[in-house]
């Protein structure tokens, strides 16, 4: 019960956030469906990949392959199932990634959760990484041999958990990802493909949280999203 109870809140906070219309006072009474949602987003029938992906961590081991090992306090792999059908990409690992060890847990990572959760997901449901594992100084954007350096890990992270969704979050995980220097204003809300995965870009949380006005673009994209992956949509929402 506590958890259907959290599940509505973190909606409402989503929706309200973002300036959705809310059609019941209840806002999340389909809670169920919600439930069965979440139980669609991992693959009962693949066997859980966890050496695979334990084998690509072993690969990076202490890396040293790029300037950024002078910097980083930790590497920042990834976390969440390694089973997931959708797969969140962000640009870098931040300060609080960086003295932390895992992605998304500064205040942009607290809104790509609320951003899951909305989704009637929990971050344990999906993956979660970076283009490059270790955090650029001053938040800097990383650079083309750091990317190039870092990308078989994201190859091996994408190979081990082999989602059927790639979410990109922010113009840099999109054109890095994609290879192509469309703007994210004209990229995001389109659907696009990495070696044949269905691949969405859309705003990144740190650029909502400097301009929460976009947040119903996002939301926008992400429920393309679960139409995709054939989750139902959330209850309470105007769509
Ligand atoms: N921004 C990112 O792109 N990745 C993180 O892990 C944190 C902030």
């Amino acid at each position: 019960m506590r958890e259907l109870v959290d599940e509505a809140r973190a909606w409402l906070a989503w929706a309200q956030d973002s300036g959705l219309r809310i059609l019941t006072p209840e806002a999340r009474t389909g809670t169920p469906a919600a439930e069965a949602a979440a139980q669609q987003t991992v693959r009962p029938e693949v066997p859980v990949k966890l050496p695979l992906l334990e084998s690509v961590r072993d690969e990076i081991g202490e890396c040293t392959r790029c300037k950024l090992h002078k910097t980083r306090t930790n590497i920042v792999f990834g976390v969440g199932s390694p089973k997931a059908r959708l797969m969140f990409v962000g640009e870098a690992p931040g300060e609080d990634e960086d003295l932390q060890g895992f992605p998304f847990v500064g205040k942009a990572g607290q809104l790509l959760t609320k951003m899951i959760e909305a989704m009637g997901l929990r971050r344990d449901d999906v993956y979660i990484c970076n283009t490059v594992k270790c955090r650029p100084p001053n938040n800097r954007n990383p650079e083309p041999d750091e990317l190039l350096a870092c990308e078989p890990f994201l190859k091996g992270q994408l190979g081990a958990v082999k989602p059927e969704v790639i979410v990109t979050l922010g113009k840099f995980a999109a054109q890095a990802l994609l290879r192509e220097q469309t703007p994210i204003t004209r990229l995001r809300g389109q659907w696009r493909e990495y070696e044949g995965i269905p691949v969405m870009p859309t705003f990144h949380p740190a650029y909502l949280l400097r301009s929460p006005g976009e947040k119903g673009k996002v939301w926008e994209d992400l429920k393309q999203v679960m139409k995709k992956l054939g989750m139902p949509p959330p209850k309470g929402a105007a769509s």
